[in-house]
């Protein structure tokens, strides 16, 4: 017996070659080794008399070779070698294609185990290639076989010696789920766990194994969160006076949602404590987090101090200028907008006001406010949209000195429990309350074909006094020539044609600040009938009268992206409907947008996307920080995520630098430093 720790080198046959091949695949050690997991397993188990052989499905029989195999070329570069097996219950012809070494392996009267797909020709039973393995004990037929990922220089063959050989090597594994744990959960042994994984008994075994080692990584990846995020102790903060909130309240024009209320007090009591404020915002578009926003710059103005709001876009910018100026200047609060697009001069102009103290808020895009803004009294930081708003902004923000409270507004709903491991170190409200009287924007997928009709009902919808937007993949005509994908530009064009009589115009990012608000002003005006547009369209634009949208190559968007675009309607009393247009020929494509036409609900349509995506693809380029798992997926493994996660905190709660679980605490270390030391 030797440890787990020793080289794959170990494994007789293994020299400096295959170790260097067998460290591509990131195996340096036997543990390595078992836990590298098979990508997936050929079921070769099942075994049957020859009678029952059935055409197109693969089996083992065991038979008896029972005429002497013949070698013929049937034309040149073809070698055929043929022979008759027999069983108790029939005779099975076997052909071996190009391997004219199979005439001497084989021997008349001995008896083989064969695996291959079975055919049926005439009443002949036949099987070609199968895969022939001679005595009682089979290694690669009569069983599950693992399937590993491979790399030049390593052979499936390989690898099966490795895990073979490793599991060899154990004789007790390391065991790092405490037995309460275990048995509360109702999880195998390791031992179990590991050889069943590699080598399954049975469908059965395998999935009690990985059921046990999915909760196991991700009981260690919630213990080395937790372990993380407890090492960053509360940072002190400023204590604010929070109370009277039914005074703010009263100025408003509606009364605010239960879910609001909430969130609200939430946000109040972390501000009011002492220490700094860390706290995510979530909601579905549309459930009013704006409100949250304005309700804690309230407060901080009330006790003298100042806040800033970030924004990710200068459209989106200027719109919660509007709204926050709605909000708070009954209350008496001044706010300031800053962006990008101003001169120079007005910009020295806001920055000297601000330094002044005429602002209780400033609101701009966080390119501009992270720069160069120095904000006198600054108690409050909120930033909207955390999914553009990347780590670096978030680290510039934190060296800001003060210890500002911040709150962050997410409009892209993350499932809870995920929200809670990757930002495990932020409290997290979620509005789950859509203020009253909104009616669900009903979902269509058509395809080309629809497109008459489609401009049919945009006529009739225009006719009835409403707006339509347009979305397309693309800005400029040079991208839809080279892409294929609808552009904003040829597609406004090709709008104009069908209807020469409305008022059409186009809005993407590439446009000035200014032409863009001129845009957006006909259009809140009513002027504007149809309005094309890129994804700027996404975030902010508040058109209640619009009640048609159109999602151009549908199939290009992330099904959360299509879900905030679909957001910008419904906002009025009118039935609003969002249609998705896409040629996608493939099954994939179509099925995640038909989950658009089912859910309306921002989360569930999350949950959908990250269980399709993956957390990686969810949160692009590996943003969220996370170590790779091997065998759990974050998506599909939701509930064992949740499960593992509570225990790993009882656990923590008991014994936080895990001392008397010397082999987790390993596992938990190993996890920490694979990630970088760091998952955020
Ligand atoms: P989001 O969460 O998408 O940022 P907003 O804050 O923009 O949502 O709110 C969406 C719309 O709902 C706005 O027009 C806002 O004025 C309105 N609104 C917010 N809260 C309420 C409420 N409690 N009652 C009625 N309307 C509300
Ligand atoms: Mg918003």
């Amino acid at each position: 017996m030797g440890s787990l720790d020793q080289s794959i080198t170990a494994l007789p046959g293994v020299g400096p070659k295959k170790e260097a091949a067998f460290e591509r695949l990131g195996i340096r050690t036997l543990r390595d080794m078992l836990s590298n997991f098979p990508r997936t397993y050929d079921d070769r188990s099942v075994m049957k008399p020859i009678a029952l052989l059935v055409p197109g499905e693969s089996c083992c029989i065991r038979a008896m070779v029972a005429t002497q195999p013949k070698l013929s070329r049937v034309r040149k570069g073809m070698e055929l070698v043929k022979f008759q097996a027999a069983d108790d219950s029939g005779v099975v012809d076997i052909t071996y294609f190009n391997q004219p070494y199979m005439k001497n392996n084989l021997h008349v009267g001995e008896t083989y185990t064969f695996y291959g797909k079975a055919d049926v020709i005439g009443r002949r039973k036949t099987m070609s290639n199968p895969i022939c393995e001679r005595g009682e004990q089979t290694r690669y037929t009569g069983r599950i076989i693992p399937i590993y990922r491979t790399t030049a220089g390593v052979t499936q063959k390989n690898m099966l010696d490795a895990a073979e050989f490793a599991l060899s090597q154990c004789d007790v594994f390391p065991d790092l789920l405490p037995a309460e744990v275990s048995s509360a959960h109702n999880l195998c042994q390791a031992g179990f766990a590991y050889q069943n994984i590699h080598f399954p008994a049975d469908q059965l075994s395998l999935t009690i194994a990985r059921k046990r080692l999915i909760f196991e990584e991700l009981f260690v990846l919630a213990c080395a969160l937790k372990r993380l995020h407890s090492d960053q102790s509360p940072k002190e903060g400023l204590k604010l006076r929070t109370a009277g909130t039914e005074e703010f309240y009263a100025t408003l024009p509606f009364s605010p949602t239960g879910a609001q209320r909430r969130t609200i007090d939430a946000a109040l009591s972390d501000m009011a404590s002492g220490f700094a404020m860390n706290r995510l915002v979530q909601g579905d578009v549309g459930s009013g987090k704006t409100l949250v926003a304005a309700a804690c710059a309230w407060a901080a103005a009330k006790s003298g101090y100042a806040s800033v709001m970030m924004a990710p876009t200068e459209i989106l910018a200027r719109q919660h200028f509007h709204t926050l100026t709605e909000f708070l200047s009954p209350a008496g609060l001044r706010v300031g907008l800053l962006t990008g697009s101003m001169t120079a001069k007005e910009k020295r102009e806001i920055k000297s006001q601000l330094l002044a103290g005429k602002f209780d808020l400033l609101i701009g895009t966080h390119a501009v406010i992270t720069a160069d803004v120095e904000v006198p009294g600054l108690a409050l930081v909120i930033v909207d949209e955390q999914h553009r708003f990347g780590v670096e902004q978030r680290a510039m923000l934190a060296a800001k000195g003060q210890k500002p409270h911040v709150l962050v507004m997410s409009a892209t709903p993350i499932p809870r429990t995920l929200a809670l491991i990757i930002y495990g170190d932020l409290d997290v409200s979620i509005i789950d309350e859509l203020p009253p009287g909104r009616q669900p924007v009903d979902t269509l997928l058509v395809n080309e074909s629809y497109r008459t009709r489609l401009n049919g009902f945009i006529r009739k919808q225009v006719e009835y006094g409403r707006q339509v937007f347009v979305v397309c993949p693309k800005v400029e005509y040079e991208d839809e020539a080279s892409s294929g994908l609808r552009s904003a530009e040829a597609h406004t064009v090709y709008l104009q044609s069908v209807f020469p009589d409305l008022q059409i115009a186009c809005i993407h990012g590439r446009m000035k600040a200014k032409q863009k608000d001129e845009i957006m002003a006909r259009v809140l005006s009513g002027e504007i009938d149809i309005l094309v547009s890129t994804t700027v369209i996404e975030v902010g634009v508040d058109v209640p009268n619009a009640n048609l949208m159109i999602i151009e190559n549908a199939e290009r968007f992330g099904l959360s992206q299509l879900h905030q675009l679909r957001g910008r309607i419904g906002r009025g009393q009118h039935k609003s409907w969002c249609i998705l247009v896409s040629d996608a020929a493939n099954d994939v494509s179509r099925e995640r947008l038909k989950i658009m036409t089912r859910l309306s609900d921002g989360f569930a349509v999350s949950e959908e996307d990250l269980r399709l995506r993956g957390p990686g693809d969810f949160f692009g380029n590996r943003q969220h920080g996370l170590p790779e798992t091997h065998i759990a997926d974050l998506g599909a493994d939701m509930q064992v995520l949740t499960a593992a996660q509570d225990a790993a905190h009882k656990l923590m709660a008991q014994d936080p630098e895990l001392e008397t679980h010397p082999i987790l605490r390993n596992a938990v270390e190993r996890m920490i430093q694979s990630a970088g030391g760091t998952f955020n």
